[in-house]
């Protein structure tokens, strides 16, 4: 029997070949890594993908797992991502061709997306930033414009603020669980949620529209798919507060990215926190670096914590892989649909 093909096409660290290599397989790496995603083309992933049994990988952004690349062996079983989003693997395509797509939604993952979430609301609006410059360059004690927003509702009759989260999945979710005690108004938008998610998490239900007419805080948690793709562009970006701002850590081209730069620079809104870009990493020329402290960047590192990060979904993947090639059902699929199909091409025909 020859070694099963498994291809790494975006190692995470060495743990990502280790074990397959420990088992048996013959393994090829991508030249993409968690600090470099660019990687490899579509046309080399191809290449290297012939009579593969397995992808693995954490994200990429210079090529796609695409129908060219899954036609490139008849034998493959699994694409198994490191990370929540699949948006660079044609999902349905695998489905058609009776792939199984697995992903990890570790906690260590999306739970570290809320968290840097809640950290993107509080800096743009209680300015940690500009007060401490303030102080260690010594340039200003009390002055106005280091009056930050309180965000709560206040037994004064303030009003607190409104938050508006774009899909209400597991990271919009948990948002909300962790935002209830701050005493905001929460407002979601998420058709493909049944009412009772919005109920249990104490968040009103509304269209796209009202709730970016209506939040002083837009944070956008859905999947990049052709629907989601520029969801935020000029129109919608119109229709914010010019006192609102806008949060993304789920992926860049949800937002049109030069429509965003217009609105920041005609003030249409008053800031944005971002963690995703349409290009990663993020061109030295983009506009957005050259703006004032209305913006804060952080380099696609929302779920990046000592002990945490891709870690635990290189686990999952890897575990993933190694029941694919054992025959049984990997645990995390993604395109749950496939799964009869594929039990009939590969269950029980164990590799390893
Ligand atoms: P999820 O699948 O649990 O939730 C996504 C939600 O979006 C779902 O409830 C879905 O119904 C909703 N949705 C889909 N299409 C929609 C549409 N057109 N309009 C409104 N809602 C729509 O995913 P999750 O685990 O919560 O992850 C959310 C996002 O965060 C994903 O894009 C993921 O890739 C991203 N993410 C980013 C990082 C990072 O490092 N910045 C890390 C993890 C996840």
């Amino acid at each position: 029997m020859t070694a099963p093909k498994v291809v790494v096409f975006a190692p995470g660290d060495q743990r990502s070949y280790e074990r397959f290599e420990e088992v048996g397989c013959d393994v090829t790496l991508g030249k993409a890594s968690w600090a470099d995603p660019t990687g490899n083309t579509t046309e080399e992933i191809a290449a290297m993908a012939v009579d593969a049994d397995a992808l693995v990988g954490t994200s990429i952004k210079g090529g796609r797992i695409d129908r060219s690349v899954m036609l490139a062996s008849e034998q493959l079983r699994i694409v198994a991502k490191y990370t929540v989003g699949v948006d660079e693997v044609d999902t349905d395509v695998a489905t058609e061709l009776g792939i199984i797509v697995t992903h990890a939604p570790t906690e260590a993952n999306w739970g570290g997306v809320v968290e840097t979430t809640m950290q993107q609301m509080l800096t743009l609006l209680k300015k940690p930033r500009q007060r401490d410059e303030a102080m260690k360059h010594g340039t200003a004690w009390r002055t106005p414009a280091l009056t930050a927003t309180h965000i709560g509702r206040r037994e004064d009759g303030y009003p607190g603020l409104t938050v508006g989260i774009v899909g209400l999945g597991r990271i919009g979710g948990r948002l909300a669980q962790m935002l209830a005690p701050w005493r905001v108004r929460m407002i979601a938008y998420d058709p493909y949620q049944p009412i009772d998610r919005f109920i249990h998490a104490n968040v009103e239900r509304v269209d796209l529209d009202t709730l970016l007419q209506e939040s002083d805080v837009v944070t956008l948690h859905v999947i990049l798919t052709p629907e989601t793709h520029h969801m935020i562009g000029e129109r919608e970006l119109g229709l914010m507060k010019p006192s609102a701002i806008l949060l993304n850590t789920s992926r860049g081209p949800v937002i049109d990215e030069k429509a965003l730069v217009a609105a920041l620079q005609n003030e249409t809104i008053a800031g944005a926190g971002l963690d995703v870009f349409e290009v990663e990493p993020l061109p030295m020329d983009s506009p957005l670096r050259q703006m004032d402290e209305r913006v804060l960047l952080s380099p696609h590192v929302a779920a990046h914590n000592h002990g945490a990060g891709i870690g635990p979904g290189i686990e999952w993947g890897t575990e993933d892989v190694l029941r694919a090639l054992r025959g049984e059902v990997p645990e995390h699929v993604f395109n749950k649909d496939v799964i009869p199909r594929w039990r009939e091409r590969f269950e029980g025909r164990a590799l390893i």
